[in-house]
């Protein structure tokens, strides 16, 4: 079984602590690292490494990724996010690249940069799918027990917000609508999923409530979970 905690989500900042057989994974590091130090309950010789989706501040914070590294564990990203820092290890996509017992394969993501999503294959052969700030996800991977996956806006209430003069600032056309995430988990959807989490919701463009009935309504599956702050799930083998 592997246990995931949630530092933050969505535009104010991302991180992530995945943990499998006493070792842990960070995901993204888009909150300062005093937070992230508090989550980890200020222990950190079990973290053995960080993988970072894309350069963009919520996930790449610039004096987070100093201090990890002088810290000495490695971040692992696709090679735009080495703007940040030269020692980012570039891993590259169609290679399974091995951090601990975790086996990890980049999803290259479209994004407005360059962006990874990430299979995270645990030592239990549990398959995690972690996926945020795309605009589709159109891939078919086979047996994915859980999925880590962004849903960000909904059409309805963008359209909603605009008629109704609220300020628009954020850039929804480069981050997943709810019926691309619907898309994207019915594409993929097999007897092996077991559980869905939602990252990075819009502050003004979503409804956590109405996403989920609605990935269960049109799922028929129910054990859905929101990215907030502080949350801790265990991702159990079986559901
Ligand atoms: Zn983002
Ligand atoms: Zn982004």
């Amino acid at each position: 079984m592997a246990e995931l905690r949630v530092i933050g989500s969505g535009s104010s900042g991302n991180a992530y602590i995945l943990e499998s057989n006493g070792e842990k994974l960070l995901i993204e590091l888009g909150v300062a690292w005093k937070d992230i130090l508090k989550s980890l309950n200020y222990k950190i010789d079990d973290v053995i490494g960080c993988l970072v989706s894309h350069k963009h501040g919520d996930h790449a914070n610039k004096d987070t990724i100093k201090k990890v590294i002088q810290y000495g564990i490695p971040i692992y990203s696709c090679e735009e996010t080495r703007e940040i820092d030269e020692r980012i290890i570039n891993i590259k996509k169609g290679r399974k690249t091995s951090i601990g017992g975790f086996k990890i394969q980049p999803i290259p993501l479209q994004h407005s940069c360059e962006c990874f999503g990430y299979l995270i294959e645990t030592q239990d052969n549990q398959r995690i799918v972690f996926a945020t700030d795309c605009c589709e996800f159109l891939y078919n991977i086979k047996n994915v027990n859980h999925w880590l996956i962004e849903c960000n806006w909904s059409e309805e209430i963008l359209i909603d917000n605009m008629c109704n003069n609220a300020e628009m600032r954020s850039r929804h056309e480069h981050h997943l609508e709810l019926n691309d995430t619907i898309f994207a988990l019915k594409e993929n959807f097999s007897s092996s999923m077991n559980t869905i989490v939602l990252l990075h919701l819009s502050n003004g463009n979503s409804n956590e409530e109405m996403f989920k009935s609605r990935i269960s309504e049109e799922l028929g599956f129910f054990n859905i979970h929101i990215a907030k702050k502080g949350l801790s799930l265990q991702l159990q083998d079986d559901f």
